[in-house]
């Protein structure tokens, strides 16, 4: 199959999942996987459909290997964000083909990429090619709003069909451009979602006599100071060095390339920010519940990230340092997330043999993504390596500022290019070994 028939092919699929509406909630993801049930169906490949609910389907299609080689899983979510059509400039669910792009809701967050995976799947089936192990196909539900409904249920429900030892899915494939080189990022990991909250304690009275009570709000008011002042802990990433080779920064001081990039290259700056340790952002505060009560107890949560193999322990001693002299209690209120594959697999090494095709001298730079993707259940329940990367030749600054925005949509070369990539890494990774 000729080139210009992978692109054509990518881009209308993509402009077909685009018309079926999958905003979440309420998802309806259950259309969007049957359309790609059918489409793969045509093409040889069985697939199932499984969900919590009616409306909430997950897709699992299959090329079974032929051996007991590595299994290879290409992952992706057909729920999408909301639109609001005032905003766009056209239809947003329309799928609208114009100047070189696929426009719609999801274009970008990552039907593009579902209908890469989805067409690289179906050609390798029509050629009649089996890997030495199973290729899977996932496009699941809920990953927008995670309320159960996708793989974190998925993975409890249906191991046996969703298990796989290695990963592709979105967070990664951004194009950096710095010092004359260029890098595509890897997505290897995610940080912990580690929110914490202190709570300081007075005694509550009539606002109408203030001096009579001891005001826990007034108390707070140094905490909130000193948690937006703290420096939190710092870690050694060793993939941050990878990286930062990778961009033409070997050995510079990685918060110093941060400070100088915010403004010259805020891509670059963004990227490693969370790699360099902890952060902590004070976020919501609750005291009083009435105007005329002075309240005997105040709460500050704060949203905190730390990085794969740091501990809570850790944040929760630098915490209470920092809070020195203040009588506080602190409490752990979530922790989520934290899971990294390490940059030195086969399936690194098949992304990194493709990085000359997305462009000739470019380079991998593994990072750590700072929110988190459904990679996370995987590495969790199966230990399987994943990896983020979608390469995109797109600048990054106006990919970014469409995710989840008005007129989002992707570029058909780009889209091509994904296709080219996952029949890439379908094929090395299928070779027996
Ligand atoms: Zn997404």
């Amino acid at each position: 199959m000729i080139a210009a028939d992978v692109r054509t092919e990518t881009s209308r699929l993509l402009a077909e999942l685009i018309r079926i509406d999958t905003t979440n909630p309420p998802g309806n993801e259950t259309a969007a996987a049957e359309h790609l049930a059918a489409y793969l169906a045509a093409a040889g490949v069985e697939s199932q459909i499984v969900g919590r609910e009616p409306g909430r389907g997950c897709l699992v299609a299959r090329i079974p290997g032929t051996g007991d080689g590595p299994s290879l899983m290409l992952l992706g979510h057909t729920d999408t964000v909301g639109a609001d059509p005032e905003e766009w400039s056209v239809a947003p669910h329309s799928g609208l083909e114009r100047d070189g792009f696929v426009w719609g809701r999801g274009a970008l967050d990552m039907k593009g990429q579902v209908a890469a995976e989805t067409v690289a799947v179906a050609m390798l089936a029509r050629e009649g090619w089996r890997g030495a192990g199973d290729l899977i196909l996932c496009a699941v539900a809920d990953e927008e709003v995670g309320n159960g409904w996708g793989l974190s249920w998925l993975v409890e429900a249906h191991p046996d069909l969703v298990r796989a030892d290695y990963v592709v899915n979105e967070g990664g494939g951004e194009r950096l451009e710095h010092r004359g080189r260029v890098a595509y990022t890897v997505g290897i990991g995610e940080k912990r979602c580690s929110a914490f909250a202190i709570t300081v304690r007075g005694k509550s009275g009539h606002a109408s006599t203030p001096s009579a009570a001891d005001n826990a709000l007034v108390k707070l008011a140094p905490v909130i100071d000193r948690m937006q002042r703290m420096r939190p802990p710092v870690a050694e990433l060793p993939a941050l060095h990878t990286f930062l080779a990778a961009v033409g920064e070997d050995g510079a001081d990685p918060a110093e390339v941060v400070a100088r990039c915010r403004a010259e290259n805020p891509i670059l700056a963004a990227a490693v920010e969370p790699m360099l340790g902890a952060t902590i952002a004070p976020t919501i505060s609750q005291a009083s519940t009435a105007v005329n009560i002075i309240p005997g107890r105040a709460r500050l949560v704060c949203d905190c990230r730390i990085l794969p193999g740091m501990t809570t322990a850790e944040i929760e001693q630098a915490v209470r340092a920092e809070l020195a002299g203040i009588e506080h209690e602190f409490e752990l209120v979530e922790n989520v997330g934290g899971t990294l594959s390490p940059p030195d697999t086969p399936l690194y090494r098949v992304l990194e043999e493709f990085a000359p095709e997305i462009e000739p001298g470019a380079s991998l730079a593994p990072f750590v993504n700072a929110g988190f993707t459904d990679s996370h259940f995987m590495r969790e329940a199966f230990g399987s390596v994943a990896y983020g990367f979608m390469p995109m030749r797109m600048d990054p600054l106006l990919a970014g500022s469409l995710v989840h925005s008005a007129d989002e949509r992707a570029s058909m070369d780009d889209l091509e290019l994904a296709t080219r990539f996952f029949l890439h890494v379908a094929r090395a990774m299928g070779e027996p070994a």
